[in-house]
């Protein structure tokens, strides 16, 4: 029976960086605490502020990043942080193109992965627009977060947000999710900070960036890909957040493609009867030469 679509409301202003939400993950999930990601580039200390992680992989999928930001004179300084994982989102690239079914939509309205149908074709990869799924070396198949799907139907939340110590993290139903992250941002305005905006869904809201190197820009909510299931609240572009601000679904990439490719093949097919009638007419005035 289908339940109310679940997510998580990802507040940055209250993140501090803490990884227990990284930590949490790794534990409920028994994710290796070896970055393979990072053995097979050589790289297990990156220099990037307090994130050795780097990115999301098929052993991380959570990832706190952080952003420092100064002033032109060095005097003002401050940190973004973000926990990112998979946005389960409203129209998921990497399920459209799973060929296999291996990638699903559950009960709950997240997107989780079968592992045993999965057969590590990587299309799913080239499709997120967020650089979320990853190929796993070890298994020959993709993984990513799964919003804890066993949690879920144990009617437990997810283990990242429950390890949150700054409530950061929130998980529950995306409706009431909606509600609180628009009380919050109202909040956030009404304290000077107008700033913030969520990444994920248009809520309404509309602000400037007050600090850092957009400073006076305008922000406004932003509904991506159909809305995402697990969203952000954020006080800067996304660019800044390494998210895309304009992501796109793999059949807006691919059409383009087919309809040249479709263009192509109309073209070569009529350069080709063309060349077959003109060497059928130059033998027909060959054999009427012939038997004149
Ligand atoms: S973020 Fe990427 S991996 Fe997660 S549901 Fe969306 S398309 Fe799929
Ligand atoms: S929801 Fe579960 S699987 Fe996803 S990042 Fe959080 S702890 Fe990991
Ligand atoms: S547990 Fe909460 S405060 Fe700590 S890094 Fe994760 S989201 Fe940030």
């Amino acid at each position: 029976m289908a339940t109310a679509t679940k997510g998580m409301f990802v507040d940055t202003t209250l993140c501090t960086g803490c990884k227990a939400c990284q930590v949490a993950c790794k534990q409920w999930n028994e994710l290796p605490m070896d970055d393979e990601t990072a053995v097979r580039e050589h790289r297990a200390f990156t220099a990037n502020s307090y994130d050795n992680t780097g990115h999301l992989s098929a052993s991380n999928w959570r990832h706190v990043k952080f952003v420092e930001q100064f002033s032109e004179d060095r005097v003002d300084a401050r940190w973004l942080m973000m926990s990112d994982s998979c946005k389960h989102c409203e129209q998921a690239g990497c399920l459209e193109v799973c060929p296999t079914g291996a990638l699903y939509r559950t009960q709950h309205g997240s997107v989780d992965i079968h592992q045993d149908v999965c057969i590590g074709c990587r299309y799913c990869v080239g499709a997120c627009p967020f650089g979320v799924i990853d190929y796993n070396q070890r298994t020959g198949r993709v993984n990513k977060c799964i919003l804890c799907q066993d949690r879920l139907e144990d009617s437990q939340g997810t283990a990242c947000a429950k390890a949150c110590p700054t409530s950061s993290l929130t998980f529950g139903n995306v409706d009431d999710l909606k509600a609180m992250a628009a009380e919050r941002v109202r909040a956030l305005h009404a304290r000077g900070q107008t700033d913030a905006y969520i990444y994920g869904w248009d809520l309404g809201n509309r602000g400037t960036i007050t600090q850092g190197p957009n400073k006076g820009a305008a922000v406004a909510d932003m509904e991506v890909v159909g809305g995402l299931n697990v969203f952000y609240l954020l006080l800067d572009k996304p660019e800044v957040y390494s998210l895309p601000s304009s992501p796109q679904l793999p059949q807006r990439n691919m059409n383009p493609s087919a309809g040249v490719a479709l263009i192509s093949a109309a073209v070569l097919g009529v350069t080709g009867l063309a060349a077959f009638r003109r060497r059928r007419m130059e033998a027909v005035a060959a054999s009427s030469e012939v038997s004149s």
